[in-house]
């Protein structure tokens, strides 16, 4: 049966990785909606190409820049404006699957309306599940939404573990996130104040957006991820591990009750998790390499180390900190990042400017008890943020 896919972020490394997979399988996929931020023309094509029913745009000048670039190539085309139509496009009755591949907590309420519809949704937006925390998985398990991770370790745990998700808790010791370490793994801390946003976003083994890359250079990726993991695999924190494997085959790893370690591996090639979730249970062609055992040299495992990564610390506090804490350290991060990538601070300050948030609105907000308070959190979270990335940029 063809399934009707929306793609959120179509523009970017995962939502262009995805339309790969489906141009794969056109017995198998229908595009129905795209959407994308910014590069219209990019969009333009894409739409030429898939011939989607709906594209969404942010706002009137990209409408009018994507319709100039589209011409008449696809006049099935609908075009959508604003966050609200990502909500409907998300909720759309037609849809049947959603690629949540939107980056940051911009996200997180197409994520919401995909989840309360009862979608089956791919999650790799991240800090959409690291904001919404236990909202979100409420509103999963309310909706009736088949939630799958895309995040290459989530879905290298997911594939591990057994169909019967009940029997989790009584055969499951721990997980072990793997991390690559990122391009900084062996650079001299002392010198991390120098590197520039290109020398961040050149990660060794993957090729990703520009937030994900500073996020994986930082280790702050690996945070988001630690707290992905508390919620998809409801796991409490003493029960998730992080190792630094520098080769990123081995995608991340379960460790049963009786000492037996069950891991995924493969090339690094988002396409991989993509069309895991794009066909589950089924596994079709994802258009990756194979993993060559006879060109492995080594598979290498080191501990992560606080001085050079102090941000995966802060997941673990946040995790123990009052609800609302993780959307804090997410929307500091985000902040942070915009600012080292326009030049305004260094690396460094991207944890200084994460702690200092946590730290000076601890204790200030009231507990969340629905999507909008966590909205207006991270909207106070990113205003403090922005003092203090205001502060550093000055010294
Ligand atoms: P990207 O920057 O390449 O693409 C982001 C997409 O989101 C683009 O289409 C952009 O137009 C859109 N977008 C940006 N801001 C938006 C906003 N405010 N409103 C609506 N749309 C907006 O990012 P990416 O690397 O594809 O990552 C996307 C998500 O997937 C992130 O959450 C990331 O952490 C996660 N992820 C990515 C990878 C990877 O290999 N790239 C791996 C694992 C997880
Ligand atoms: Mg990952």
């Amino acid at each position: 049966m063809i399934q009707r896919i929306c793609i959120l972020g179509s523009t970017g490394s995962i939502g262009v990785n995805t339309l790969d997979v489906a141009d794969r399988h056109p017995d198998r996929f229908e595009v129905f909606g795209l959407t994308g931020h910014r590069r219209m023309s990019e969009l333009a094509q894409q739409c030429a190409r898939f011939k989607p029913k709906i594209v969404v745009v942010p706002d009137a000048k990209a409408a009018q820049d994507f319709s100039h670039h589209l011409a008449d190539r696809s006049p099935r085309t609908e075009v959508w404006i604003g966050p609200e139509a990502l909500v409907r496009l998300a909720s759309a009755p037609e849809v049947d699957v959603v690629m949540a591949a939107i980056v940051g907590a911009a996200g997180l309420r197409p994520c919401m309306a995909a989840a309360r519809a009862g979608k089956k949704l791919l999650l790799a937006n991240k800090e959409a599940l690291v904001v919404g925390g236990g909202l979100f998985m409420q509103a999963v398990e309310e909706g009736g939404c088949t939630l799958v991770p895309i995040d290459s370790e989530h879905s290298a745990i997911f594939q591990c573990l057994p169909e019967d998700r009940a029997a989790w808790e009584r055969r499951i010791d721990h997980i072990v996130l793997t991390a690559s370490g990122g391009p900084f793994r062996q650079r001299d801390p002392s010198s991390l104040g120098e590197v520039t946003p290109q020398e961040a976003c050149a990660h060794p083994n993957w090729v990703m957006g520009q937030k994900i890359s500073v996020d994986s250079a930082t280790m702050m990726n690996k945070a988001l991820e630690v707290i992905e993991a508390r919620w998809l695999f409801n796991l409490s924190t003493d029960r998730i591990k992080v190792v630094i494997h520098p080769q990123s085959i081995i995608h991340s790893m379960v460790v049963c009750r009786d000492e037996s370690v069950l891991a995924q591996l493969g090339t690094p090639d988002m396409r991989v998790p993509i069309a895991y979730g794009m066909f589950h249970p089924e596994r079709l062609e994802s258009g990756a390499s194979r993993l060559d055992f006879m060109k492995l040299k080594a598979l290498t495992f080191e501990e992560a180390d606080d001085l050079r990564f102090p941000g995966l610390k802060l997941a673990y506090q946040a995790l123990e900190a009052p609800m609302g804490a993780c959307a804090v350290m997410n929307a500091a991060n985000e902040e942070a990042v915009a600012a080292f990538l326009r030049r305004d601070i260094r690396f460094t300050h991207i944890h200084e400017v994460n702690r200092r948030t946590l730290e000076g609105l601890a204790g200030s907000w009231r507990t969340p008890t629905a999507i909008d308070d966590l909205l207006e959190l991270d909207g106070q979270a990113r205003r403090f943020a922005a003092q203090v990335v205001k502060g550093l940029a000055q010294q």
